[in-house]
């Protein structure tokens, strides 16, 4: 049974403040009331947020989507290929993570893009012990253009790179303040789990991310958090260690 949504967030004794973590942040998050691009203010806001995680000596990677340019689905639907529809996805959250590292570089903190496709006169490649070594460093890395591949998603991605440079926690952003047991924005009836098993997640259809990323998660042990953006000083207070949000595990 979910945990009542009216609870409180506890402060855990069992959780400690992250060493190295990973935010998934949609494209829409970075839309703010538009409904396409980048809202500037945004934009800082959440900057704003990293930074301050940052500042308390946690190193933060970044894997950032593209849903507010294009995604491939939708450009599939009216007509386009499918694989060039997601390179231009791909490519969308390319420019999402040069917005974000411009925003970072604007607040004071160093930020590195490095990309899954070569695009070698904007950003870096992505290379595994490079992105370590900047996040050692105290640079924000900021992961562009997915997983490189076609068919994939950005929470895949999220998933892929936080296994990969060992990740204490995947935090996923979102409007919500968590993993619901319905959709909280119609049903003001629904009740929010504070923990839930990746397998449960799957079960159940609980489409916080699409099944590749929690599995991804699942078999590599990765805990995933979901949290509500929208918060302002949720992502610091996650950090800090409190039990803000749902958090997804093997249990
Ligand atoms: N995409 C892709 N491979 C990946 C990640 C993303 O092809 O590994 C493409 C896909 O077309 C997707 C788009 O990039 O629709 C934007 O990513 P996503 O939809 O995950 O962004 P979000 O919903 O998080 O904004």
């Amino acid at each position: 049974m979910p945990d009542d949504v009216t609870a409180e967030p506890s402060k855990s004794s069992t959780t400690r403040r992250y060493a190295r973590i990973l935010v998934k942040l949609s494209g829409e998050a970075l839309m703010g009331e538009g409904d396409y691009g980048i809202d500037p203010e945004v934009l800082r806001r959440i900057a704003s947020e990293i930074v301050e995680v940052q500042a308390r000596g946690t190193q933060v990677a970044v894997v950032i989507g593209g849903g507010n340019i294009f995604r491939g689905a939708g450009l599939a639907r009216a007509g386009m290929d499918r694989v060039t529809a997601d390179h231009m996805g791909m490519l969308a959250t390319v420019m999402n993570a040069l917005a974000m590292q411009d925003a970072l570089e604007g607040l004071g903190t160093y930020a590195r893009v490095m990309s899954a496709l070569r695009i070698n006169e904007v950003c870096e490649d992505y290379i595994r012990r490079r992105a370590i070594r900047h996040l050692e460093k105290g640079r924000v890395v900021i992961f562009g253009a997915g997983t490189g591949n076609p068919f994939f998603t950005t929470d895949t991605a999220a998933s892929l790179r936080a296994i990969e440079i060992g990740a204490d926690v995947l935090l996923k952003a979102t409007k919500v303040n968590g993993i619901y047991d319905s959709d909280p924005v119609r049903n003001p009836a629904a009740r929010r789990y504070k923990s839930l098993t990746f397998d449960q997640v799957l079960t159940d259809r609980l489409m916080v991310m699409d099944a590749t990323s929690i599995v991804m998660c699942r078999d590599n042990n990765m805990p995933l958090r979901v949290f509500n953006l929208h918060n302002s000083g949720d992502l610091l207070r996650i950090v800090d260690g409190e039990d803000v949000g749902t958090v997804v595990s093997n249990g």
